[in-house]
Parts: C-alpha cells; structure tokens; sequence
C-alpha cells in the first residue's frame, strides 16, 4: 500500500476484541488519528472468553495428519469438545474438507513454519502496548504445563510436540512426579507432563482489551458503539462504513471483527472460508493452581486468573449468533474435578464466545482483494488472544506503507 498523505492518516478499525483494539494502538503510534467501531463495546465477544493462553510456541496447526480417522469417534463421544448441530452439517461440509486437506504432511510443514514467524513474536508485539497502558502486569510468564493421565494420550501427542520442537520450540517431557513439582495441585492420575515454559498467560482478557480500549481513547482515539451494516463503495478510494446510526469516512479501513469478518467481507467481494467454532467457560474458586494446565486427554484448558479459575472447551461448529448449548459445554467443563482433588465446583460466572476460525489455523491478514484501502485482520481460530499485538503491529507497517517486518504471504486472504 502506498504511503499515506498526512491529511489522509485516517483510520477506521471495525471491532473491538483483542484484534482491533491492538490494531488501532499500533495505527495510531504510526500517526492516524483512529476510530474504533464496536457493536458491543471492546472486549464483549470471544477475546473475553477465551483460555487466555499466549503461546509463544503454538506454532502447530489443529488439521494434522490421520486427524481424519478420528473425527467420525470425536463426534460421537458426548463428553468430546468437537460438536457440529445436524443444521449446520451440510453449510460447515466445504469448511471440513479444507480443513482436513490442510493436515497433509507437506501442508503441516510449511503452515508450521509460518505460524512460528508470528508466535515468537508476541510478547515483543505486546510489550509496548501494555508498557504504555500501564498493564504489564496483565501477562504473566509461568509457561504452559500439557498433562496427561494416560499413557496413550501422551503417545498421542507426540506428533505434536515433535511438531514444535523440529522448530526450536523447547518442551520438556516430564513424568508424573516431575509434572507435580511443576504444579503441585494436580492429582496422583497425572502420569506425564510436557511443559513448554516460552508461553504466558493474560490473567484477565476482558479487562486487557478494555484497559488497552481505554488507552486508545486517552491518547486520542475514539470509540464508537455502533452495528456495521456495510460499506458503501467509490471508484478505487476507501470505502464509506455504514452503521446503524451513522455513516463514517476514512482514509483507511480495517475489518477486525472476529467471527462475523466473513460477512463484511464478503460484501467487499471476498470470499473467505471462516466459520464460527465456538468455546465455553466456567469459572471456578481457585484452589492455588499458579501454572496454566492444559488436560490433553479432555482438550480443558485450566488457566489461574486474577477472578478465579477458568476451565475452557469446546469446538462447536454452529452459526456465530445462535443461542449457546450450555448443557453439553457445562458436562464438558464439569470433569475438571478429575484433575485437581477438591477442586470446588462452584460455578462463579460462564460464557461462550465464537473463535473465528480458517481451515488452515491461519490468520487473514491483509489488503482486501480490489480494495486496497481496507485491510483484512481476522480469522485468528484458537490464538486470537496470542496474535492479538502483532497482527496489529503488522498492520500498522502495512498502513504505513513500510515492508513488514514478517513476511506476510502465508496469511494473505486470496489464498484460498
Ligand atoms: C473457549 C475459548 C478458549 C480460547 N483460548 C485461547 C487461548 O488460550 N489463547 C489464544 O490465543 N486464543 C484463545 N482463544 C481464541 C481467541 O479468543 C480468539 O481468537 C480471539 O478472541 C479473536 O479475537 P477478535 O478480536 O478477532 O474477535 P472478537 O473478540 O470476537 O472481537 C470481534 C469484535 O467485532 C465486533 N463486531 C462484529 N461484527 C460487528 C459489526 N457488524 N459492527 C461492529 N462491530 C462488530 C464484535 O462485537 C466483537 O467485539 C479461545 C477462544 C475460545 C472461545
């Protein structure tokens, strides 16, 4: 993108979840005057539902190899996270088949190779923005600890860490004993552990891109509560956002919307190949865990917040908008007492919220195709919350009509 006049430094960012927030920091330190545009407010949607994991090392894809042979058991298994409603099977059927093509060997490798370009930098992408928001203390670094209380879903889980590892991600391999002196709360059913220390955890996502939201507006920004509808389009300037409520100009747009991206794309004439995989939480007292554990053998993500415990699940594929299942996730959730003895299971707060999620687990980020004056920034699946700071910053060197400092071609979203 060419480099914009000054009286052009115009920024309009459509959403307000880690994505957009970060996305507008990083556009308002190259120098646009910004406005945010939220339908809820920042940090209303999944960025505040989420493990609030950063991976540092999550560099591998969730399509792997063979992963096709057990998906018919996974959608079986009440108790399993993976859930497609029967009305969704059909409009998510193009979406599986990517998404399984993607877990070819040679497929594996090169989308490894360029999720590890953008994880081993987020804590850098972050820095700046927390430092200048006052909230360093929002991440926290104690690592992620991966437990197992079977043999067999260690063995599993090889492949994966293996994965990691041929990219110079360092995981320790741990016996039970070993994984208990890493985080004594666990139970005497842990039988092996995988620590992989790069990673970090935010202690509270909703209140980070609120904080981060309220810096933007004190240095400047402005925020808007108000419902995208669509885009008015000229010759080749940018577009002219349309609201509910009003109509807005600027000399550049972004479309950070998380789940509901792939509509205001497609308005745009993109189409892109996104569907909404949605999560669930419970929050719980917490008993002192201090490390961030993930249950492999149940896919529950258990992560220490400065409000309690969060356990976090689920992979359900039904439409963005429609109302939450929260029976199932709730049966899901509930086994976290099999891993921590006396964990008491006192419901202090739930919530859903819908990853927006690409077959390949790449991000879309990018000029929009024909439009050179929006930019694409969604589609973050399982790490939002990690890419948050650098996709941001990356659009910002777009913007600013610099090289990026990451080589973008993976994610570019005419690559489907
Ligand atoms: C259970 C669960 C666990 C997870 N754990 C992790 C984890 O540990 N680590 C990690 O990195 N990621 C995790 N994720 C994924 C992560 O939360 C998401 O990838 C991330 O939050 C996506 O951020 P976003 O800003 O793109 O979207 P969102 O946070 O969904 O924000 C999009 C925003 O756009 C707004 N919007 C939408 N449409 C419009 C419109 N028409 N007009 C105006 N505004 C609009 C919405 O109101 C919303 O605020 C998890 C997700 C879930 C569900």
């Amino acid at each position: 993108m060419a480099d914009m006049k000054s009286q052009e430094k115009t920024a309009l960012v459509i959403g307000a979840g880690i994505v957009g927030v970060c996305t507008a920091l990083y556009l308002q330190r190259e120098g646009f005057k910004v406005t945010l545009i939220d339908k809820d407010g920042p940090g209303e949607a999944c960025s505040a539902v989420n493990a609030g994991g950063l991976g540092g090392g999550s560099c591998a894809p969730f399509s792997l190899p063979g992963l096709w042979r057990k998906v018919p058991g996974m959608l079986m298994n009440r108790l399993h996270p993976l859930s497609v409603p029967p009305s969704n099977f059909l409009p998510a059927t193009p979406w599986f088949i990517r998404f399984l093509l993607a877990g070819r060997q040679r497929r594996v490798d090169e989308i490894t190779d360029a999720l590890l370009t953008v994880v081993s930098n987020i804590f850098e992408a972050y820095e700046p923005l927390v430092s200048a928001a006052g909230a360093q203390d929002m991440i926290q670094r104690q690592g992620r600890l991966f437990v197992f209380t079977s043999r067999q879903a260690f063995e599993n889980n090889r492949y994966e860490r293996d994965l990691r590892r041929s990219r110079g991600v360092v995981i320790e391999d741990l016996d039970g004993d070993q994984t208990r002196e890493v985080e004594p709360k666990l139970g005497p059913n842990v039988v092996h552990g995988a620590y992989q220390r790069i990673n970090g955890h935010v202690v509270n996502p909703k209140r980070m891109v609120q904080v981060l939201a309220e810096h933007l507006v004190r240095s400047g920004g402005t925020l808007f509560r108000e419902k995208v509808k669509g885009f008015e389009t000229g010759a080749d300037g940018p577009p002219k956002v349309v609201t509910e409520t009003a109509t807005h100009t600027a000399g550049l747009v972004v479309i950070a919307a998380g789940a509901w991206s792939r509509a205001l794309a497609a308005q745009l004439g993109t189409r892109v190949p996104m569907q909404a995989e949605r999560g669930y939480f419970m929050m719980l007292p917490n008993p002192g865990l201090k490390v961030p554990v993930q249950w492999n053998d149940k896919l529950l993500a258990i992560c220490p917040m400065e409000h309690g415990l969060r356990v976090s699940s689920g992979a359900e594929f039904a439409p963005v908008d429609s109302p939450p299942d929260y029976d199932r996730a709730l049966a899901i959730l509930r086994q976290a007492d099999g891993l921590i003895p006396g964990l008491e299971m006192r419901e202090l707060e739930r919530g859903m919220g819908a990853r927006p999620s690409m077959p390949d687990s790449m991000p879309v980020i990018g000029a929009a195709p024909g439009h050179p004056k929006v930019l694409f920034a969604f589609g973050h699946g399982h790490i939002g919350l990690t890419l948050g700071a650098i996709t941001g910053k990356l659009i910002g060197e777009l913007a600013a009509g610099r090289p990026t400092s990451i080589d973008i071609t993976p994610f570019r979203p005419d690559r489907f």
